[in-house]
């Protein structure tokens, strides 16, 4: 600080100074040793200070469902900490008033009071625990310029009245003139009066947008809340609301929901901390337009997140229902839209071992196409497709839905039939030749094409037990080998292990 100014403040009489209760308080609080029945005695000197400290532990703040109606009472719920710190608050709150521009510093302290409820909220708000310094910084935060009034009352009050809305130009200007900001000037009076480390570096660091301490980040950002209490004008509302909300999510981690929280709390609380403080309060149909702006933001902003969710979950669902397809494609022989021989493979392996786990029956049964070279050779690919397709779809049709249909390859195709027997798979499979072998599966140059097919059957059931589905289908491709042999058309069960 500058020499001059640092003289002035040391000279200045009117200079905002801790009276004596004030200073007996910054000592006890400094003092590892005190009690609370000390603390009572100095704060008993002082009848204003007494009445001040049994409202604010009757206030909102402490709000306990007891009503306290005695100072002892009073302290005891608040604690030796909070009690110090709030009487040197309003020790130091009540220190002189008056001067050469009293609506000016009227204003400061104003700023101040508003600030000291902000900086305890948002604290509370981001968890931090020492609420009662947090409102004592609040609070002083601004003492810089009370003294900056005092000692350069003239010409601090044109700088005050021109920077009344910009922070940032109020400081330049400050240094510019008395080569010191507010900042600094109230770090060298706390230093000067011998305030804890804690106070004194928030006071020093109140304007900065570094500071990552929360603590300091919090008296910080409760200023730019009390701004909002103090601009001259909607619009002013409007931008320092949104300047302290920006702030409050940039240092603090605040989102929206948590500072409009915020600003609902303090606009219940502040009549009474005025009060308490002397302060007048303002503007409250403002705040409250304010606050039902910031609600109505918030359930704007709620339904498009809830519009952003419901479209979130339908793409969700497409890309399953996308996937979904894609997945049941890859099972799919394409041609005839039966399962191919890869998901055959799955599905079998499961069936056997559940066949064989609780001993149910399980029949297979391999199906090739009679003569099927020579339907190709007459009538060409695209009629052998078309036959192909009507001839799986037939086979569909004749099973029941727990039955699986699969392409083996080329115009061989497997049927599982789980839980059916020998007897009653090689009956179903017959009757499929019987109604099949009648149905035109195309029509080539107008006239119907009818084919027939052999098959041959394997049971996993009681009379066989198979090693493994290669075994079972094995033993049914043997069998479709017998009704080729045996002169096509037919249905052949395979021959029974071991008997
Ligand atoms: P068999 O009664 O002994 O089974 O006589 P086959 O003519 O059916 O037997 P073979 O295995 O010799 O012939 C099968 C034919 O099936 C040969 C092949 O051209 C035909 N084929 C295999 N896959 C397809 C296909 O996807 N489309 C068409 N159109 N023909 C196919
Ligand atoms: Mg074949
Ligand atoms: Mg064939």
């Amino acid at each position: 600080m500058r020499s001059d100014l640092e003289a002035l403040l040391l000279n200045c009489r009117n200079l905002p100074s801790p009276p004596g209760v004030a200073l007996r308080i910054i000592e006890l609080a400094q003092d590892p040793d005190v009690v609370m029945a000390t603390a009572a005695d100095t704060i008993g000197l002082d009848a204003a200070l007494s009445a001040r400290m049994l409202r604010i532990a009757n206030s909102p703040l402490y709000a306990s469902r007891r009503r306290v109606d005695n100072l002892s009472q009073a302290l005891t719920l608040l604690g030796l900490n909070a009690t110090l710190t709030l009487a040197l608050g309003f020790s130091l709150a009540q220190g002189p008033r008056g001067g050469h521009h009293p609506a000016a510093q009227e204003r400061v302290w104003r700023r101040s009071v508003i600030a000291a409820l902000a900086s305890r909220l948002l604290g509370q708000r981001v968890g931090l625990r020492k609420l009662e310094e947090l409102m004592l910084a609040g609070l002083l935060q601004d003492i810089g310029m009370l003294a900056l009034l005092q000692v350069h009352p003239d010409d601090y009050a044109v700088l005050l009245a021109r920077h009344a809305d910009d922070r940032a130009g109020l400081r330049e200007a400050e240094r510019e003139r008395f080569g010191s900001d507010h900042a600094a000037v109230g770090d060298w009076m706390a230093r000067h009066w011998n305030l804890p480390a804690l106070l004194q570096t928030a006071i020093s660091e109140s304007e900065s947008d570094a500071s990552s301490h929360p603590f300091h980040a919090c008296v910080a950002v409760s200023g730019l809340v009390a701004d909002i209490w103090l601009a001259a004008d909607p619009a002013a509302t409007h931008a320092a609301h949104q300047r302290a909300a920006a702030e409050s999510a940039a240092r603090l981690g605040l989102d929206e929901l948590a500072f409009v929280g915020v600003i609902e709390q303090m606009a219940t609380m502040l009549p009474e901390i005025c009060a308490l403080f002397d302060i007048p309060v303002s503007a409250p149909a403002r705040i409250e337009a304010l606050l039902d702006q910031a609600r109505e933001l918030l359930v704007v902003r709620n339904l498009r997140e809830i519009q952003d969710a419901a479209r979130a979950r339908k793409d969700a669902d497409e890309s399953e229902s996308r996937a979904r397809r894609l997945a049941e494609e890859v099972r799919r022989d394409p041609l005839t839209g039966v399962y191919n021989r890869g998901q055959l493979e799955t599905v079998l392996e499961k069936e056997f071992e559940t066949a064989t786990r609780h001993g149910w029956p399980l029949s297979i049964a391999f199906i090739d196409l009679d003569d099927f070279k020579q339907v190709n050779d007459r009538w060409g690919h695209l009629v052998g497709d078309e036959v192909l397709r009507t001839f799986a779809q037939a086979l569909v049709r004749h099973v029941r839905s727990s039955d699986i249909v699969a392409r083996y390859g080329g115009e061989e195709f497997l049927i599982v039939l789980p839980g059916i027997g020998e007897d009653a798979a090689a009956h179903v499979v017959r009757r499929i030749l019987a109604d099949v072998s009648g149905l035109a599966m195309a029509h080539p140059a107008g006239a119907p094409l009818y084919i027939t097919f052999s098959a041959g059957l394997a049971t996993q059931g009681t009379l066989d037990q198979y090693q493994d589905v290669d075994d079972l289908l094995r033993a049914a491709d043997e069998a479709l080998y017998g009704a080729k042999r045996e002169g096509r058309n037919r249905v052949a069960v395979g021959a029974t292990m071991g008997g």
